[in-house]
């Protein structure tokens, strides 16, 4: 399967990793929309939010656990942050293997997104 995150994953391609067990890993993304931006993925290739299943729901509430420790280790776990997953194009998903976004480090705006062109659509 030609995924970019099952190849993170297999160190096929390297990332800055900063959490791993045996269900899920974190890494730094590699174009940083806040001063910490990390990505949660799971082991198991998901594609989608769309994709998820029953049996995956102990898997998901892990990614956020994950997330929230590592928020509390980047040291914004109290100040805020944010989790994110997009789902699909239109929400801007460019990798199809699900990923918790983790953003923190700097005031947040809300809401979130910004028009895109329809035709982007
Ligand atoms: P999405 O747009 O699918 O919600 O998020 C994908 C994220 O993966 C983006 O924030 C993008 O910067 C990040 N990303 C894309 N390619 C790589 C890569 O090779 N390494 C890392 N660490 N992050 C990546
Ligand atoms: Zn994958």
């Amino acid at each position: 399967m030609d995924c970019l995150f099952c190849k993170i994953l297999d160190k096929e391609i390297p990332a800055d990793i900063v959490y791993e067990d045996d269900q899920v890993i974190a890494f730094r993304d590699i174009n940083p929309q806040a001063p910490s931006h990390l990505l949660v993925i799971p082991r198991q290739h998901i594609a989608t939010s769309n994709d998820i299943q029953d049996a995956d729901c102990e898997l998901v509430g892990r990614m956020h656990l994950v997330a929230a420790k590592l928020a509390r280790q980047e040291g914004f776990a109290d100040s805020g942050y944010r989790t994110v997953m997009n789902c699909q194009e239109a929400a801007g998903q460019t990798v199809f293997h699900i990923h918790l976004h983790v953003l923190g480090g700097k005031p947040l705006g809300w809401p979130p997104y910004t028009e895109r062109p329809k035709t982007a659509i």
